[in-house]
């Protein structure tokens, strides 16, 4: 089982610049193919854009039941098809969830995203989790 770490700074700054690779896709299709081709082309490319940025987001995380600790890896797919919310720590900060049925409980749970550990991420503060 891979190993993964609380989501950090670092993260926020990581989603950032995927954020904003997708949003000049964007205006590049709005911008660019819409005149040239039309709205159907334009469609395709922006839903590739997000589908892209959606699975370069859910290839780094996974998620922790919030039930029972389990922690897991959803497809892009589901990861698309879910939205994700905000939560509360215990000491006043802010975690990002997902609305996630738990493989291993089976509870609807709002589950904590965790970014997968890699080699950046051992050099970070975040707190390494079985
Ligand atoms: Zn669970």
């Amino acid at each position: 089982m891979a190993r993964y770490i609380e989501r950090t700074k670092y993260d926020w700054w990581s989603t950032t610049w995927k954020l904003a690779v997708f949003i000049l896709l964007i205006v590049f299709a709005v911008a660019v193919i819409l005149p040239s081709r039309g709205w159907v082309w334009t469609s395709v490319m922006v839903l590739l854009s997000l589908w892209l940025y959606v699975r370069l987001m859910t290839r780094r995380t996974a998620y922790k039941c919030a039930d029972c600790g389990n922690v897991f890896q959803v497809s892009t797919a589901v990861n698309f098809f879910t939205t994700s919310s905000m939560g509360k720590n215990a000491d006043g900060t802010y975690f990002s969830a997902k609305k996630l049925t738990c493989p291993k409980c089976g509870k609807v749970t709002k589950a904590r995203v965790l970014k997968r550990a890699d080699a950046q991420a051992a050099k970070g503060s975040g707190r390494l989790l079985k």
